[in-house]
C-alpha cells in the first residue's frame, strides 16, 4: 500500500486505541503510531519514508529486500522490544500498533508479505492491486472512520 494509506490507517488506529492505552503522552504515542504504520517501507528505495530519512534511509534500502526483514514479525518484535526497554511499556504500545497496522494493510495488497521471514515462506497476500482504485476507495473508508472516531 502507498504512503498515504498507511498514515490513515496509523491516524485510526492511533485514534481508536486512546480509549484502550494509556499512561502517558498521547500525542508522543499518537506519532510513534504513525512513525510505526510508515517506517516498514524503508526497504523500498522509491518510498517516501525512504526519502524522508535521507542517506541513512538510502543506505538501509540499498542493503534490504522489499518486503522482507522489514516486513515481518521479527523486525515488529525486536523494534517493539528495545522501545520498551528504552521508553516503557506505553510508547512500546504505540510503535507496535503502527507496525502491525502496516503489515495488516500490505497483506491485503497483492504483493503480499512474508510474515515470518526469514524462518518460514510463506506469503500472505489478498486481493487489492497497490495504487489502484480498491486502494483509493480503502482511504475513503478510512477518511470516514476516522471522522467517525473523531464525532462519536
Ligand atoms: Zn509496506
Amino acid at each position: 500500500m502507498l504512503f498515504l494509506t498507511h498514515l490513515l490507517f496509523g491516524i485510526l488506529i492511533a485514534l481508536v486505541a486512546r480509549g484502550f492505552i494509556s499512561g502517558g503522552n498521547y500525542w508522543f504515542f499518537f506519532g510513534l503510531v504513525l512513525l510505526g504504520s510508515v517506517l516498514s517501507d524503508v526497504d523500498n528505495r522509491n518510498s517516501k519514508i525512504t526519502k524522508y530519512l535521507g542517506l541513512p534511509g538510502k543506505i538501509v534500502s540499498f542493503f534490504s529486500k522489499h518486503r522482507g526483514f522489514f516486513h515481518s514479525m521479527l523486525f515488529v518484535v525486536l523494534l517493539t522490544v528495545v522501545l520498551k526497554l528504552f521508553l516503557g511499556d506505553y510508547y512500546a504500545w504505540g510503535l507496535f500498533l503502527g507496525l502491525v497496522g502496516h503489515l495488516f494493510m500490505d497483506s491485503m495488497s497483492k504483493n503480499g508479505i512474508n510474515l515470518f521471514y526469514p524462518f518460514l515462506d510463506v506469503e500472505i497476500k489478498g486481493w487489492v492491486r497497490v495504487g489502484n482504485w480498491q486502494e483509493m476507495m480503502i482511504r475513503v473508508l478510512l477518511v470516514g472512520l476516522i471522522v467517525w472516531t473523531v464525532v462519536w
